[in-house]
């Protein structure tokens, strides 16, 4: 995960993007990403570009990563985090 990291920041720190990429810029970003790939399931269970489906998935991730990065947050952290407080909301017995 870290090294993907830092190809991400060479690819915009490269281009000076930084400037743009804001905390509310990046979570803006991860919406619009989003809606992209739920364009694949718009009146459809099955998406028909699978192709498109993996850039959109990996556009949602990329924004996801800058904005955790931009924000000091270790994403396998606060994804353990999750899974944990998770366990605990919903325990096997329910
Ligand atoms: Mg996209």
């Amino acid at each position: 995960m870290k090294e993907v990291m830092q190809e991400i920041n060479k690819f915009r720190e490269d281009r000076d993007w930084n400037q743009y990429h804001t905390p509310r810029n990046l979570a803006t970003s991860i919406i619009i990403e989003a809606g992209e790939l739920m364009e694949n399931f718009q009146w459809q269970d099955e998406p028909k570009d699978m192709v498109n489906v993996k850039e959109e998935i990996a556009d949602v991730l990329i924004y996801t990563m800058m904005l955790a990065d931009d924000l000091d947050l270790d994403l396998e952290t606060i994804i353990r985090e999750k899974i944990a407080k998770n366990a605990l909301k919903y325990p096997l017995e329910k």
